[in-house]
């Protein structure tokens, strides 16, 4: 019995790994939780959470956040590690320096990325590991061209290089480039198999929205399962399917059935958030979407965009910069369903799709906490683990709150943890685990971010800790905590 430095006193121990759920004392030492028990000894701090829940906190599969503001609303949610697995990294190696330099509230970790990849490989530009420049030149035609051969092995060799830095897996924004060859989607599913590590797609065009699709692409990525055994997980199942999310959802239970590994993740929000330069929201395909220009509301003013020749001019302009995409009706009880099966499908997990946070003017302070209304993001940043906690939890068929918790923790770890061991200490509660733990109140939790004031942090979240230090105390963000670490894969 060594010493504890936290010992969380009296609170709803719930952990669905292995079925816990009662009153408990949470110990604490350094960055691991010690013990799990009742009256233990005293901790040098002892903090009273009794009548709230202690639980693992949340690992969300998709998140582009790579600021600090972000990162805070984030950990506000209940996410203790925030990992860019969609998107990626590349080179991998430089984005893991950089946030390790920058300092982190929570866990982070990368994927490789094909698009940086093939920006380089295919388009002559090269991006870097950053996110807001892999935007500025999403617009750009050359990086969307079928590849030659020479292209496709200089991609897949700068994939391989990350996977033997730690990559997490290989991310494929491949809904960005609508005319890449579907045989080159197979090769990088080949590759991951190869590494026995999982993709995460955005998936191509849906053969609803564009009959012209090259390949359907929801049977697209089951596809490339079922040739290559690669682990597939389909991304954000909610807004690339849209309503028709239950034909996609049987597209991936028929390949479960059959023995391929497909994986899904959802967000419980109505509308999608992109740059204004991406392919699909160009002005003469706007409608396969159903949308108008009046669907997006563009992130650095805030504007509605008015007409087509508005919309031509932003993503001319500024074709990196983030909007707003009404999807789905969060106001129409059809809709809602909509997300509520892409989320309560079984096996799906929470996964938010987090941005980063878009200021309108230029930030007096980048650092400065509570946000000013200048900064914007979609709600889902903030919003999204504590709405969807919510959700499932609340109502007619919903999971209870081990259900709705294990989706949140749990299951995205169990997802990565058969290459990544340092997963198996994350996503459950047990001594020796990883103190990544979170404390909130079951009957208040719930998301306060909407479309009007996007970075409002969530209600109910009352202490948060990440390698065993406080970087939420009493609802409060803790200034200056960094306790976040990275979280790589062996090396393959
Ligand atoms: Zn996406």
């Amino acid at each position: 019995m060594g010493h504890r430095d936290i010992v969380l006193r009296g609170g709803r121990v719930v952990d669905p790994a292995s079925g816990l759920d009662a009153i408990r004392d949470v110990a604490v030492a350094g960055a691991r939780v010690a013990d799990i028990g009742d009256g233990l000894p005293r901790g040098s701090v002892e903090v009273d959470v009794s009548g709230l829940v202690v639980t693992a906190g949340f690992v969300d599969l998709h998140s582009h956040v790579n600021d600090l503001a972000g990162l805070r609303l984030q950990a506000l949610d209940g996410v203790t590690t925030a990992l860019e697995l969609e998107a990626g990294a590349t080179p991998v190696s430089t984005a893991y320096r950089n946030a390790a330099a920058q300092g982190r509230p929570i866990n982070y970790g990368f994927a490789a990325s094909w698009a940086q990849a093939r920006m380089l490989a295919v388009g002559g530009i090269r991006p870097g590991p950053s996110l807001a420049a892999f935007l500025a030149s999403i617009a750009e035609p050359h990086w969307q061209r079928p590849a030659e051969p020479a292209q496709i092995t200089a991609m897949l060799d700068a994939l391989s290089a990350d996977l033997a830095d730690g990559a997490l897996g290989v991310g494929v924004l491949l809904g960005y480039a609508p005319a890449v060859s579907p045989d080159e989607y197979l090769m990088v599913a080949a590759l991951a198999a190869r590494a026995a590590v999982p993709t995460f797609t955005h998936a191509r065009d849906l053969i609803e929205l564009v009959p012209e699709t090259l390949i359907d692409g929801a049977e697209e990525i089951v596809r490339a399962a079922a040739q290559t055994g690669a682990h597939m997980h389909y991304c954000h199942v909610n807004s690339t399917s849209q309503r028709h999310v239950d034909r996609v959802l049987s597209v991936v239970s028929r390949a479960q059935a059959a023995g391929a590994r497909v994986t899904t993740e959802a967000y419980p929000y109505g509308s999608g958030m992109t740059a204004i330069g991406a392919a699909f929201l160009a002005p003469e395909r706007l409608g396969e979407r159903g949308l108008v220009p009046s669907s997006l509301t563009y992130a650095p003013t805030g504007e509605r965009v008015g007409s087509i020749a508005r919309l031509r001019e932003l993503r001319h302009a500024d074709p990196g910069g983030l909007v707003i995409i009404d999807l789905l009706d969060e106001d129409d009880p059809a809709d809602r369903a909509v997300l509520m099966r892409s989320l309560t499908f079984p096996g799906s997990v929470v996964a938010s799709d987090a941005m980063p946070v878009t200021w309108t003017e230029p930030p007096a302070d980048p650092l400065a906490w509570p946000l000013p209304r200048t900064a914007i993001t979609h709600p889902r940043t903030a919003g999204t683990f504590s709405r969807a906690v919510r959700a499932l939890t609340r109502g007619a068929g919903t999971l209870g709150l081990a259900g709705a918790l294990r989706k949140c923790s749990l299951e995205p770890a169990r997802l990565l943890e058969d290459h990544v061991p340092a997963m198996r200490n994350k996503g459950r509660l047990f001594p020796g685990g990883d103190a990544d733990v979170l404390v909130f109140e079951p009957s208040t939790i719930a998301d306060r971010a909407d479309y009007a004031d996007s970075t409002r942090p969530s209600a109910g979240i009352r202490h948060v800790l990440v390698n065993g230090s406080f970087v939420v105390r009493d609802s409060q963000l803790v200034i200056g905590a960094a306790p976040g670490r990275p979280v790589r894969a062996e090396p393959r």
